[in-house]
């Protein structure tokens, strides 16, 4: 089979990549084992946070413009200041991404970035799951805005970008907060919830939690959801419960099972019966906010007559004259081969697959990428050894040259003219410590989607 572009791995970079280069008219093949990351997450856009979150402005590649603070949450967790704060001299691009010149955001560039969000941004409204600020541009503008999310156990996840869905539960607005669990739902604590929020924030609002029995026995997370979505009599009678518990100014939380797909309309529809903000908090289990992004995706890739394969390994490739030809995927049924103008690689970091771990003779670990057997080094942070396992590795990741072409050992030379990398496999950053990880994935991910169609952005 020949292509224009092949794309290995469907998570949030090799989508991109694929939606980046079909949009250009190029034939795509997306070939991957799983779903990824993405599909895990809690579905927020995350493009930097850190200790201090710093909401972004970024002047240039370069790195000049100056950046705001935005909501902070301190080391131990004990502060919580509001999601607008002073302009601060540098924003995160120079502060943060500044630190290694070889960071994967400035490899892609600041413009990546920009035109990468508003693929995501658009694709979402098209699937019904938009998200806010709906003019993602506004993600890049200062001052920023930092939407401080409640987790299922009394967290907060730090984004830029969230579905809006989710966009009404930020920490930083005034509004008390109300959150319902629901009698037979696992994966969902209200109480730990407010308990762990309030001991960590003190917030300025009030904060109370109830349980709601609709005397449906024990509830699996995904049929609830389309249930809820389905059926008319079923959202009725969880709105009759709410309208019993909810007092006058408060938004209510509710677990992240209102809707099956996209649902950007039903939590408009629930806000409006229930007359206040209505809000998902993901289950600790299963994020359908973060699966209907990853679902969200591949529909309008489908729909831009991507051919998407999920269930194909990629084994092996063939590199001849300095020039990707094919890739191998090997099942039961046999070996396929996918041959193509330009390859994406995106087969994430240790958790998606994309970097193997072993143990050496000598019992020291060693890593390398998955298919080319390409090396990995540590490129960011240092591994926590207090920790055990693999805690402080995220900073392990391929060495590319400036247009993300993976680099044989030795860094000089170019594994292939036309294979780039892409996501959580690069090296030079840390997506955890960071909160950079989807925002590295859309960035690269389009960079590598537009150079793998031939056209140098
Ligand atoms: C559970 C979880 C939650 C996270 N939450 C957040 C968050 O909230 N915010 C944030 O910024 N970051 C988060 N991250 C970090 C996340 O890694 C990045 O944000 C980003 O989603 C990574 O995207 P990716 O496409 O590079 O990799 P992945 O999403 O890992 O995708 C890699 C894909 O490649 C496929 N693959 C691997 N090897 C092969 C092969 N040989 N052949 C074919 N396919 C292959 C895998 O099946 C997978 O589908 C989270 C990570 C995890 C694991």
């Amino acid at each position: 089979m020949v292509y224009d572009v092949v794309v290995i791995g469907g998570g949030l970079a090799g989508l991109l990549a694929a939606i980046t280069a079909a949009g250009r008219q190029a034939k795509v093949v997306v070939l991957t084992t799983g779903k990824g990351a993405l599909s895990l997450s809690p579905g927020g856009i995350g493009l930097w946070a850190g200790k201090r979150a710093e909401a972004m402005t970024v002047g240039d590649d370069t790195g000049e413009g100056e950046g705001v603070s935005g909501t902070e949450v301190t080391a131990k967790g004990k502060t919580l200041e509001g999601t607008h704060g002073k302009p601060e001299a540098g924003g995160w691009w120079r502060n943060g991404v500044g630190v290694s010149p070889r960071h994967p955001y400035l490899l892609a560039g600041r413009e990546s970035l920009r035109l990468g969000l508003q693929l995501f941004g658009r694709a979402m409204a098209r699937y019904g799951n938009s998200y806010e600020p709906e003019r993602t541009d506004d993600c890049l503008r200062s001052p920023g805005r930092i939407f401080a999310l409640p987790t299922a156990i009394g967290g907060v996840s730090l984004n830029q970008l969230v579905p809006v869905s989710l966009a009404a539960g930020d920490l930083g607005r005034e509004e008390d907060m109300l959150v319902a669990g629901l009698v037979g739902l696992a994966d969902f604590y209200p109480r730990l919830l407010t308990e762990n929020l309030q001991r960590l924030l003190r917030p300025p609002f009030g904060l109370r939690h109830v349980y709601l029995d609709l005397g449906l026995g024990r509830l699996a997370p995904l049929y609830l959801a389309a249930q809820l979505e389905k059926e008319t009599s079923l959202r009725t009678k969880l709105w009759r419960e709410l309208r019993k518990v909810v007092h006058p100014g408060e938004r209510i939380g509710l677990p992240g099972i209102l809707g099956r797909h996209g649902n950007a309309t039903l939590i408009r529809e629930w806000s409006a019966e229930l007359g206040a903000p209505v809000f998902e908090i993901p289950l600790t289990s299963i994020s359908l906010p973060g699966l209907r992004a990853w679902e969200g995706l591949v529909d309008v890739a489908l729909k831009m007559g991507v051919d998407f394969r999920q269930g194909l390994t990629v084994t092996s490739a063939e590199i001849r004259g300095g020039i990707c030809q094919f890739v191998e995927t090997r099942t039961a049924e046999g070996t396929q081969r996918f041959y193509g103008r330009g390859f994406v690689l995106a087969t994430g970091g240790l958790f998606g697959g994309g970097i193997w771990a072993g143990l050496a003779g000598d019992g020291q670990p060693y890593w390398r990428e998955s298919i080319f057997g390409l090396p990995v080094a540590l490129t960011a942070g240092a591994p926590d050894r207090s920790r055990g396992g693999l805690a402080g590795f995220n900073g392990l990741g391929l060495e590319v040259d400036d247009w993300l072409r993976p680099l044989l050992p030795g860094g000089e030379e170019v594994l292939a003219e036309n294979l780039f990398a892409a996501g959580s496999l690069l090296g030079h950053y840390d997506p955890w410590k960071e909160g950079s990880g989807q925002g590295v994935a859309i960035a690269t991910g389009y960079r590598a989607g537009a150079l793998a169609c031939g056209q140098r952005c």
